[in-house]
């Protein structure tokens, strides 16, 4: 079984997928974490160009390896775990997922390893373009302000402030970006089921997700 989870960034689905899938055992597909390793190889070899980055993707060796504490991203047998978060890479990404060519590359990928098992994939482009035909489609959401409140909560648990008008400002550009891009943009597909998650902690989230797949089971 296939469940597609597509949705904004920041609105918290990878955490709360990472929490479900270990809940009910399925098997979880970051789909970001590939468009993110394509960017890290591109960033190394300083490749710009659409043709440059779309050969990276062809010939992606990335493999996936579950631990306690979520999941290990290895390109052939290196570690890049935390080097596909930072700064640069995500700078990077947001023009490398924009790429037709990188994306039709890595729709092989990304069927190949999400169909080993009962899957959870998670992206923005998964219920329209690479699993059209999932058991479930859910477009997981918050709204910005709610968003931006749950990045406050983790920067003063830091004991940090954030700037929270400029916060909602930036997870507003960034939703325009990636809702109105040329190649797979983020749409809500007819059949999928929305989740929003404004008004839900984390434990409510994943209650909801929880039974939205239980009632595919
Ligand atoms: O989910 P995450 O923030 O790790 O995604 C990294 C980047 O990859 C974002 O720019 C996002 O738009 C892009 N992405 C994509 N299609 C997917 C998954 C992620 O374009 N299926």
């Amino acid at each position: 079984m296939i469940i597609a989870v597509d949705g904004p960034s920041g609105a918290g689905k990878s955490t709360v997928c990472r929490e479900v899938a270990c809940r009910l055992n399925f098997s979880l597909l970051d789909t970001g974490a590939i468009y993110r390793c394509v960017a890290l190889v591109a960033l190394e070899k300083n490749v710009m160009d659409e043709d440059g980055c779309a050969d990276i993707a062809k010939h992606l060796d990335i493999h996936f390896v579950a631990d306690k504490k979520g999941q290990k991203v290895f390109i052939g047998d290196r570690e890049v775990t935390r080097e596909i978060r930072t700064f640069e890479v995500t700078q990077r990404v947001n023009q490398v997922s924009a790429m037709g060519k990188v994306r039709a590359q890595l729709l092989d990928i990304q069927r190949r390893l999400g169909h080993c098992q009962n899957t959870i994939v998670e992206g923005r482009d998964i219920g329209s373009v690479v699993f059209p035909d999932a058991e479930l489609k859910v477009f997981y959401t918050a709204t910005p302000e709610a968003r931006a409140r749950r990045r406050e909560k983790e920067f003063l648990a830091k004991g940090e402030k954030i700037d929270f008008e400029a916060v909602v400002e930036q997870i507003r550009l960034r939703d325009e970006t990636e809702f109105h891009r040329e190649n797979s943009p983020l749409i809500q597909c007819d059949d999928a089921v929305v989740l929003d998650t404004s008004e839900l902690d984390f434990e409510q989230s994943c209650q909801a997700l929880m039974k939205l797949i239980q009632s595919k089971s």
